[in-house]
């Protein structure tokens, strides 16, 4: 397609500037698609704060969209233009050996081209008019969405993934105790999974009153918000006990959860999440983690609590669901700000107490949608 484009480019860390430039050309295994609605991931900060995660600015960014199909290459099956779609933000591509090897419909997490091939992680994001989902692979990076799905739902799809890919990860039993650390978009994911494990009594742990208020109404059974509440871990042993283990150099104290799914992405909570944890229990690291962390070994060694790591899921499995109405998407929504004020979307989106989930109107011709709309 001929012509150009409105995109807010990332110059340096925090600042973005409008540019006008030229609409990407596709290959013919791509698709050109025209932004609908995008949000901003938490995953965005590190780039937009440091220019982190991306080889090098500047950058259009932004990994999270709902989009039309406008033009598709010959080699591209399966979707045709004006295909209502989202695209995941992680890029197989299709022919090295790993992706080969891999079975279809499933994930080639290696992928020897996967790191330059990121959707606004090296190649151009969604926080402009058109972008372009490379190699496209149906059922792995190219998504349809159903019309009963509007396109501010659909831009969910990808955050929703995370809780789709890690819920069943530690394996929840009925009856569990479940804490989750962190209420941003991360951790109301994994607990919109969770609440229907039979009889889960379920912790959830921020310190935003908007983010743990909606927790509250989306089933979570106890809020805590540790500056009000006092410390999570006092809270938790409160709550189920304290469980004594073998511990030789300190005091024996554990919380008694089955298990902690650390979706807060600090460092302190993720060693707080190994206390939390009764021995035996799991920890599930879900959130990414900047800085270290300081932990007793024996905590995990005596204890012998299990570390669960990883990425996340198929964005397949939350369109399918998000598709089918079994998530609540809507809600996470608080802010919807044009293009042109990314900025200070950017802003709004990195206070935890303003915010759950920022979206970004790229198509000002798109309708408004109801969201859970919030003071900034
Ligand atoms: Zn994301
Ligand atoms: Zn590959």
């Amino acid at each position: 397609m001929e012509g150009t484009m409105k995109a807010m480019v990332l110059e340096e860390p925090k600042k973005l500037v409008l540019k006008e430039m030229p609409i990407p050309k596709i290959g013919p295994r791509d698709v050109l698609l025209k932004t609908k609605y995008a949000g901003i991931c938490g995953s965005d900060f590190p780039i937009y704060k440091e220019g982190l995660f991306v080889p090098k600015l500047p950058q259009v960014i932004g990994h999270e969209a709902s989009a039309v199909i406008v033009e598709k290459g010959e080699l591209v099956e399966g979707f045709e233009v004006g295909d209502r779609v989202t695209g995941t933000n992680i890029q197989f591509c299709g022919h090295c050996p790993a992706c080969l090897a891999t079975p279809e419909g499933e994930l080639a997490w290696g992928c020897e081209n996967i790191a330059s091939l990121g959707l606004g992680f090296g190649v151009q994001g969604v926080f402009a008019e058109y972008f372009v989902i490379h190699d496209v692979l149906p059922g792995i990076s190219l998504f349809k969405i159903d019309d009963s799905v509007d396109d501010l739902e659909a831009a969910m799809c990808e955050p929703m993934c995370t809780g789709e890919g890690w819920w069943s990860v530690p394996d929840p039993q009925p009856g569990a105790r479940i804490v989750i650390i962190g209420a941003g978009i991360i951790g109301e994911s994994i607990l919109q999974q969770v609440i229907h494990v039979p009889d889960a009594e379920i912790v959830i742990v921020d310190y935003s009153d908007l983010r743990l208020r909606v927790a509250k109404e989306m089933g979570a059974h106890h809020i805590v918000n540790p500056a009000r509440d006092g410390d999570a871990l006092d809270y938790v042993i409160g709550l189920w006990g304290n469980k004594e283990f073998l511990y030789n150099y300190g005091e024996r104290v554990s919380g008694n959860a089955d298990i902690v799914y650390e979706c807060s992405g600090n460092a302190k909570a993720w060693a707080q999440a190994i206390q939390i944890a009764r021995p035996g229990g799991k920890v599930a690291t879900v959130g990414t983690c900047e800085g270290m962390a300081e932990v007793s070994p024996q905590w995990i060694q005596l204890k012998q609590v299990q570390l669960l790591g990883g990425l996340y899921g198929g964005i397949g499995q939350s369109v399918a669901d998000i598709n089918a109405g079994k998530l609540r998407v809507r809600e996470l929504a608080t802010q919807v700000f044009p293009l042109e004020q990314l900025d200070e979307a950017f802003q709004v989106a990195m206070d935890a107490q303003k915010s759950i989930k920022v979206i970004i109107k790229v198509d000002q011709d798109a309708p408004d949608y109801p969201y859970n709309k919030q003071p900034y």
